[in-house]
């Protein structure tokens, strides 16, 4: 019913990121929407969350996937972050560890992490 138009992002519930990662994925993926999961501090639930609630982002990304074929589901972590008070490094590592997290979801899509600093610009976590 598409052709890859769609990718997914497991976002933070921050106003300020919302713009530069949907224009991130945009960008980086030619696709023309993004399908959006958001919790406040997102890195960390997914690193370090309950089952129950990793559980919960689980079921929305599958809804995204199976309904709209996303070809990519993004982890965001960002700077200033009221949900995961943490240094940039603790970001990064919990990012990562939110990409196994989802990789091991075996959801047939890329699965890409992304870091937006203190200029608000995103940026992806290798
Ligand atoms: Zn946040």
């Amino acid at each position: 019913m598409n052709n890859e138009k769609f990718a997914t992002v497991i976002n933070c519930i921050d106003g300020r990121v919302q713009d530069p990662v949907k224009d991130w994925i945009i960008d980086s993926f030619g696709v023309e929407f993004v399908d959006v999961i958001t919790e406040p501090g997102d890195d960390k639930i997914l690193s370090s969350g309950s089952k129950e609630k990793i559980e919960e982002i689980k079921q929305k990304v599958e809804v995204s996937i199976q309904a709209h074929s996303s070809k990519a589901v993004v982890v965001v972590g960002h700077f200033d972050c009221a949900g995961n008070i943490a240094v940039k490094e603790e970001h990064i590592t919990e990012i990562k560890k939110g990409m196994e997290i989802v990789r091991s979801w075996n959801l047939g899509a890329q699965v890409v992490g992304l870091w937006v600093d203190e200029n608000w610009e995103a940026g992806s976590v290798e």
